[in-house]
């Protein structure tokens, strides 16, 4: 028998938990369902060793509740996964969010019941929902991606992807280790396996730019003064253009880009204020020349100096080199935050062999076999990445109106309003989805912005006895070409990146994130709101009824 509600949520992450707070503020029913046997979505997935996240703490974390912000004590400038996993832990039992979560439940399908208005959502262990709003909070990076590795079954030893991390602690002493992937979740895991196995194989396929963290514990001090400016902080962050991230003592004093470009100065003078934000640690490095992102010239001299940073770490000048980025400008990928990265290499139980000049012929049972040898190892970790953004949808059988799939309407790449509707899939909402600022930006702070965005549809709808809300197919054009126009203004596109689906083969091109920062795309939404959720049309009757909806309210 199905249950019936007034909404389902899929997934018990950040996005999730919050949406779940606030529908249930607003008196509604809702069901979770959860694949994970608790709550965390990315942060119970990724275990893996030196797992941390890039924002620093204080900004990662929610704003809705000022007594939670308030009380909530955090330990290091970076917040490590088992700290942000208590955290969300914490949040789910103070905001009593468990009852209404069903976990250990993959959502398999949500097909959308024109005749009555409803989403039928089911899991893979039998579970039947149905509600008129379904609410997809799968997250942008929670689909792994298995990386073509000939023969990896064969492997006779064990084999940890980094994103599906087992929960029991992992012990890798006197093994001899390899692993394959130099991204966010390599860069992090490589200095701490390198302290702890016997020996460590890095296999690398792209040399990736990573900036010092500088982590250490946070100064009380430096909390109290902050917490006391707590309002403001999140302000900054919710209208900033650091993407709602970033260095907060720099925020904390408004610190603009040093150098508006770095185009017609001396290198020596870039590279004095690269330096600067360098030992001040994080990707707030990104925000030492305006126009770094934008303009080649200025985009080549920061990545200098990266490169010099490395061979300057880095003892063996084969191993500096091989660890030296060109295939790609400096931030097209995503940047990465490391501690003790380059200087891992100078280990001497460290090796890096680098796949462009000796490519895998395959995984055997005793390692890895390249061109010229075999790599014996006894363990082989896979920090390989994601499907990201549109993984965790599209393996969903979603279908809107008439029964079209997701999959169809998206087959040439992800195009969304606002990266919040799809049209032709009424009452659907993804929060962070393609579109939006999502993976360019401070997580939280876009969950936040999303949730009280679909929030305030629901409640306008229900004010005015609204039963549906689909997006324009204007709209949404208009706004798949404004997000394609912001990208190719940068240059994003020339990254290869999972931001543009190039890490997935046979995944359309397209620049996924909106690159307008998150200030400017909540103007545009508050703009919407103001404007009668302009682009969006609401009907009073059920769909398949004929006519009389009222459009754009
Ligand atoms: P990623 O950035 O996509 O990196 C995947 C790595 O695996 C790349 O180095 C890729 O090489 C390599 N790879 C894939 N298939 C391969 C193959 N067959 N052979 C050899 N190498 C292969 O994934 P990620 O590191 O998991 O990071 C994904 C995103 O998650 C990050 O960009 C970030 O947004 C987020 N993240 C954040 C944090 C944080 O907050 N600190 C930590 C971890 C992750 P190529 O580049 O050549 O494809």
């Amino acid at each position: 028998m199905p249950e019936r509600f007034d909404a389902v949520v899929v997934g018990a992450g950040l996005a999730g938990l919050y949406m779940l707070h606030r529908l249930r503020g607003m008196g509604l029913s809702v069901r979770v369902y959860e694949a994970g046997s608790d709550v965390g979505g990315t942060w119970y997935w990724n275990r893996y060793p030196g797992a941390r996240c890039d924002v620093e703490s204080l900004a990662y974390s929610y704003s809705f509740s000022d007594e939670l912000q308030q009380q909530w004590e955090w330990t290091d400038r970076y917040p490590p996964q088992p700290e942000i996993l208590r955290y969300i832990n914490h949040v789910a039992d103070r905001f009593d969010l468990r009852r209404d979560i069903r976990f250990e439940r993959r959502v398999e399908s949500a097909r959308f019941n024109e005749a009555e208005c409803l989403w039928e959502v089911r899991s893979d262990k039998g579970d039947h929902a149905r509600a008129p709003f379904c609410i997809m909070a799968t997250g942008c990076l929670s689909t792994p991606f298995e990386p073509d590795l000939p023969g990896l079954e064969d492997f006779a030893g064990g084999v940890y992807r980094t994103n599906l991390w087992p929960h029991e602690n992992v012990r890798f002493e006197g093994r001899r280790v390899g692993i394959f992937g130099t991204g966010s979740t390599g860069i992090q895991a490589i200095p701490v396996i390198a302290r702890e196995a016997a020996h460590l194989t890095v296999f690398q396929r792209t040399a990736n730019y990573s900036i010092p963290a500088v982590n250490g514990p946070l100064d009380p001090a430096f909390v109290r003064a902050f917490k006391a400016r707590y309002a403001e902080h999140r302000e900054h962050q919710r209208l900033g253009l650091s993407m709602g991230a970033g260095d907060l003592e720099a925020a904390a004093r408004d610190m603009k880009p040093m150098l508006p470009t770095a185009e017609k100065v001396t290198q020596a003078e870039v590279n004095r204020v690269c330096e600067a934000y360098w030992s001040r640690g994080g990707a707030h490095f990104m925000g030492a020349i305006g126009d770094v992102m934008s303009n080649e010239a200025s985009n080549r001299r920061v990545a200098d100096f990266v490169r010099t940073r490395i061979r300057a770490i880095v003892r063996d000048p084969e191993t500096a080199e091989t660890l030296c980025p060109t295939t790609h400008p400096i931030g097209t990928k995503r940047i990465c935050v490391d501690t003790d990265y380059y200087a891992t290499y100078n280990r001497p139980n460290v090796s890096l062999i680098n796949l462009r000049k000796t490519p895998v012929e395959s995984i055997e049972p005793q390692g890895v076999r390249l061109a010229n040898r075999l790599v014996e190892l006894d363990d082989l970790v896979l920090a390989t990445g994601f499907d990201a953004m549109t993984g965790a949808l599209l393996r969903m059988d979603i279908r809107g109106s008439h029964g079209r799939k997701l999959s169809q309407a998206w087959r040439d790449g992800p195009r969304t309003y606002l990266g919040l509707m799809v049209p032709g899939f009424p009452n659907l909402f993804t929060v962070t989805g393609p579109g939006s600022p999502s993976v360019l930006s401070n997580m939280v702070v876009s969950i936040e912005q999303h949730v009280e965005f679909i929030a305030g549809i629901l409640e306008h709808m229900r004010e005015r006895g609204y039963q549906s809300i689909r997006a324009n197919p204007q709209a949404e054009a208009d706004w798949t070409a404004e997000v394609a126009k912001r990208a190719n203004a940068t240059l994003y596109s020339k990254g290869g990146s999972w931001y543009l689906g190039a890490n997935v083969e046979g995944k359309p091109r397209m620049f996924m994130p909106y690159v307008g920062g998150v200030g400017a795309y909540r103007s545009t939404c508050e703009s919407v709101a103001a404007n009668g959720y302009r682009g969006f049309n609401f009907r009073r009757d059920a769909p398949a009824a004929t006519h009389a909806g009222a459009s754009g309210s």
